[in-house]
Formats: structure tokens, C-alpha cells, sequence
């Protein structure tokens, strides 16, 4: 049976109201620009939000349109990416464009979501926002709303999903951009890691909530003492890996992987430097072994990051 929320009409209403007031505003949400949406969603995706402001507007000055960006060279593009980190979205970001540039926009997630490069996050952030399509969209922000009101937080996989689809009705299917938008600023704001039950706009319809009201209830996240005391730093109980030593960031494959993009990046166009030379370029108080060099260099190559000749390498053309 589809897992539905009750009293949805009501917080819909209660949702949207708050999203009046306190919604976040956005170049791409004030925007009908299928273009616009496809950016700003494929950058929110791993990104914070803060960081995602600053660089989309740099993004669409150097690339102002889909037509600009698929006749970009790809190394052009991962050059602009500069800031956003995991810099494979920039490859899939082009990718996307030279495909949506040959064969056209198309107006549903469904058909959106075959697009090379857009998967269904970023599939129903264009359809809701540029073609006004009832398609709902599921962040971390919006699972943890949903999952929350329908008191089952272990909720996953097509049974979100047909969740999302059925709060996608009403008035929120009237305004399915808006919508959107509201779920994701209020996962982000309100019903946080940490939820702000307190300032809650919808805690009486809330199942997790009530629950937590009850003797017995069992939601450490939501306890009664947590939810009032917003001065003690909450943190989740720590899982197994949690208790593990970690590796430093600065020494992972991931942190190397990236200082051998940014060190390409730095290169004027169409200039190379020798395969040789990277430990010594992307050294910190670890300097690679040749071998791993020789790894991580083969991956960035098969991911269409960077261009091998012989042992010379550079951004893609
Ligand atoms: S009552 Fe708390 S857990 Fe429930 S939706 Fe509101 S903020 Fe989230």
C-alpha cells in the first residue's frame, strides 16, 4: 500500500504559507529557464548552497546559455568549475548540453531523465520549474521532511518516491516549482538534522513528532528535552565508522585526484605538463608514489577530466 501522510491539504497550506515568508530566493527560482534549472540543480547536488550563489552566477556569465556551453570545450568548462569541487558534474553537465543542443528540450522528467548527465533530482527541478510539470523532487532536505510527517525515517527507494508523487497534489501540484522549493528550504532550515520542532509550522500533523511526545516514544533526534533545549550541541549517536581512525583528507586518492585537476586548471589553454612532474605539483607533506600518480592519472583520463599524450597531459579540448 502507498504510504501517504495524513492531513496533507492542511500542511500543504501550512508549508507554502511559511514559504512565503521565509523561502529562500534564487536567480534560477525566479526563472522559467529549463537552462537556468538545469545548472543550478546539477550544482546543488553536492554543493552548499551558499557556495552554489557565488559560483552559478559565474557559471551562467561564462556560459550564458545551452548553446554556449555545448560549444565550450569540455576543459573550458571544468576551468569555470573551479570552486564547486567534484568536478566530473562539469563533464555530465556538458555532456547533457551538447545532447539537449542536438535533440531538443524535452518538457517531462521521464524523457529528461534519459538525458546523459541529468538524474531524477535534476529531471524534476527542470520539468517543476521550467515546464511547470507536477513532478516531485526528493533531496536529503526533502527525505527528511517527508519521512518525518509520515513517521517511518527508515522510508527509501520507490516507496519515497510514490510518497513525494502523492504530496504532489492539491495545491501543491497548482504550483509544483513552489512546492519543490518549499520541501527542500524546509528540510534545510527547519526540519534539520537537528529539527526545530518548536518553530514548526506543521508539528501537530507530524507522526515522528508525536511520537517523540509520547512516554516511550523512541526518536532520540526529537526528544522532548533536545527539541526545548536548542543550546546543547546535538549530535547523532556515532555509528560504527564514526569510531573508526580516519584518514586525513589531504592525504585520500579524492583530495590528489583534485589537486592534479586544479594544477591542469592553472595551466594556460593548450599548454601540458609531463606526467613526471605531478608528485612534485600536487605534493603536500605527502608526495604520491609514481604508481598511484600513474592511477589516479588513468581514472581522470577514463572519466573525461583530463587528456593523455604520450606522457603530457591537459584539460580535454
Ligand atoms: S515537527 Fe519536527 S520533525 Fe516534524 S516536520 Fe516539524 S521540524 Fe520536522
Amino acid at each position: 500500500m502507498p504510504y501517504t501522510i495524513p492531513n496533507l491539504p492542511r500542511i500543504q497550506r501550512a508549508l507554502l504559507k511559511w514559504h512565503d515568508a521565509d523561502g529562500m530566493h534564487a536567480p534560477w527560482r525566479d526563472s522559467r529557464d529549463p537552462y537556468e534549472a538545469l545548472v543550478a540543480a546539477v550544482m546543488a547536488q553536492q554543493t552548499q548552497m551558499s557556495r552554489v550563489m557565488v559560483l552559478y552566477e559565474r557559471f551562467i556569465a561564462a556560459f550564458p546559455t545551452v548553446e554556449a556551453l555545448a560549444a565550450a570545450s569540455v576543459g573550458d568548462v571544468i576551468r569555470v568549475w573551479k570552486g564547486m569541487g567534484y568536478n566530473q558534474r562539469a563533464v555530465r553537465l556538458h555532456n547533457a548540453a551538447r545532447t539537449i543542443v542536438r535533440d531538443g528540450w524535452p518538457q517531462d522528467a521521464a524523457s529528461l531523465a534519459t538525458i546523459d548527465g541529468v538524474g531524477p533530482f535534476t529531471a524534476a527541478i527542470i520539468a517543476s520549474y521550467a515546464f511547470n510539470q507536477p513532478a516531485a523532487c526528493v533531496d536529503t532536505n526533502v527525505v527528511r521532511i517527508l519521512t518525518r510527517l509520515a513517521g517511518d525515517e527508515t522510508l527509501g527507494g520507490k516507496r519515497l518516491q510514490d510518497l513525494a508523487d502523492a504530496c504532489m497534489t492539491g495545491p501543491a501540484a497548482a504550483e509544483p516549482a513552489r512546492w519543490n522549493q518549499t520541501l527542500m528550504d524546509y528540510g534545510a532550515r527547519i526540519c534539520t538534522s537537528r529539527p526545530k520542532c518548536n518553530e514548526c509550522v506543521v508539528s501537530k500533523y507530524c507522526a515522528t513528532y508525536t511520537r517523540a511526545q509520547t512516554p516511550g516514544g523512541e526518536v532520540p533526534h526529537l526528544s522532548p528535552k533536545l527539541v526545548a533545549d536548542t543550546r546543547t550541541p546535538y549530535r547523532m549517536r556515532p555509528t560504527t565508522d564514526d569510531r573508526q581512525p580516519k584518514t586525513k583528507f589531504e592525504h585520500t586518492p579524492r583530495y590528489f585526484r583534485g589537486r592534479i585537476i586544479d594544477a591542469l586548471r592553472d595551466l594556460p589553454p593548450g599548454k601540458t605538463f609531463r606526467i613526471e612532474d605531478l608528485p612534485a605539483r600536487i605534493a603536500n607533506e605527502v608526495t604520491p608514489a609514481a604508481d598511484e600518480v600513474e592511477a589516479w592519472v588513468t581514472a581522470l583520463e577514463k572519466s573525461g577530466l583530463i587528456e593523455r599524450r604520450g606522457n603530457r597531459l591537459r584539460l580535454p579540448h
